[in-house]
């Protein structure tokens, strides 16, 4: 049996959903592919930007009341070791949420179709519509399926391979009561710690009744260390009264400046993490994720059922516009000790950390958020 869509998405997070959901009206029939079934864990802190629910219409009242929506008003940064400094805003600047609560309300309010539990496993091309898995055929297939998208591969990414990647690793659970009374993190306060050598940042996060703990880094060596002295480090500061005993879980990601992903192909589109688009300072990749989505949610309605490389064009236009065109390979001329002085200086100066570190890096303020149209 073969089934047949205008539109297939590999991969159901948060860019695959939202281009969806952006598609609903379209007229267009829309069929999401996942391997996983949901709700499923996704690796992540789980904090999102205002402008992700502004773009994507969340009804916060309605979330809230079903799930996890951890209001932030203010925030603690420091480089790791140093003292740190507390920006309070008085008011709500972001929001934490869970990535299995989020992705599954998300995927569900899209009013897609859905295959789930299918892993994409290949695409051939046959006249004018791809097929996929030799039972899906579609005229348009979009890759949504995060770092390692199989859609990607296709499109001649070597997954894993000479890119140069965030590496992570972080733990999420829900504390129980004793553990609730040892935990002195403030719930709408997360903490930043950004690493001695700036190549990278670890988090302490509580949202409602769970915690969030990880670090990522802009290379994997001894990753499992770092973190392992971190978690160390909360516990000696008295953050954490107990040792954590769940496992980290790692996972790696694509910062937009450095990636060189192809992003189109006749009747193929990539958004999300399939490309490589998170935010270079924060290594925020859901506001991205969601955005790009809606920018290929223009172009496919604009494109009127002609799918081909030049009438997508425009999709690239658009990325380019916001985020800038990607460097991958190019060299910083500030000399890292230097960077590495200067940057701790930095840190612990509060008009920095409010209006670089947390105003522009973290909260992307600068940039208004993305109307869907
Ligand atoms: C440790 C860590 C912490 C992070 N914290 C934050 C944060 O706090 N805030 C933030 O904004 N960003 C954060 N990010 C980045 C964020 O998680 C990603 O940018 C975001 O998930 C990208 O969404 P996406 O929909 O493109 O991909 P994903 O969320 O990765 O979704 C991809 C989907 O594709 C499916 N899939 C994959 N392969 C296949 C296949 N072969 N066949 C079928 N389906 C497939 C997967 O099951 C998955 O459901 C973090 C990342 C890491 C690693």
């Amino acid at each position: 049996m073969t089934e047949q869509c205008d539109v297939l998405i590999v991969g159901g997070g948060p860019s695959g959903s939202s281009l969806a959901w952006a598609l609903r009206d379209s007229g267009l029939d829309i069929l999401i592919m996942d391997k996983k079934s949901f709700p499923r864990d996704k690796v992540c802190a789980g904090w999102v930007t205002p402008a992700v629910m502004e773009s994507l219409q969340v009804d916060l009242e309605d979330y809230s009341s079903k799930h996890v929506l951890q209001p932030i008003t203010s925030f603690q940064t420091s480089a790791l070791g140093d003292a740190s400094v507390q920006t309070e805003y008085g008011e709500v600047v972001s929001y934490g949420i869970r990535r299995r609560e989020f992705d599954d309300y998300l995927l569900q309010r899209s009013g897609a179709r859905t295959l789930l539990e299918t892993p994409f496993k290949s695409m051939e091309r046959e006249d004018d519509h791809w097929l996929v898995n030799g039972e899906v055929r579609a005229k348009l297939v979009v890759g949504a399926g995060g770092h390692f998208c199989p859609v990607a591969r296709q499109l001649g990414t070597k997954l894993g391979h000479k890119e140069k990647v965030v590496a992570a690793q972080e733990v999420e659970f829900e504390l129980n009561e004793e553990q609730k009374k040892q935990c002195s993190l403030k719930a709408d306060e997360p903490e930043l710690y950004f690493l001695k050598d700036l190549s990278g940042y670890a988090w302490a996060f509580r949202k409602g009744d769970y915690i969030n703990i990880g670090l990522g880094r802009d290379d994997n060596h001894k990753l499992s260390e770092h973190v392992q002295a971190f978690a160390d480090y909360l516990k000696e500061q008295g953050k954490l009264g107990f040792d954590i005993t769940e496992r980290f879980k790692g996972h790696a990601y694509l910062l937009q400046p450095d990636s060189s992903r192809e992003i189109l192909e006749d009747n193929v589109m990539l958004i999300g993490d399939a490309i490589g688009l998170a935010y270079a300072q924060s290594g925020e990749g859901i506001r991205p994720a969601i955005e790009s989505s809606l920018m290929a949610a223009e172009i496919i309605k604009e494109a009127n059922g002609d799918y081909s490389k030049a009438r997508l064009e425009p999709y690239r236009d658009r990325l380019y516009e916001r985020y800038g065109k990607p460097r991958p390979g190019a060299k910083s001329w500030i000399p890292q000790g230097f960077k590495q002085f200067i940057g701790r200086k930095l840190l612990g100066n509060t008009w920095f950390s409010r209006h670089v570190v947390i105003d522009r890096w973290f909260l992307h303020r600068q940039q208004a958020p993305l109307q869907s149209k």
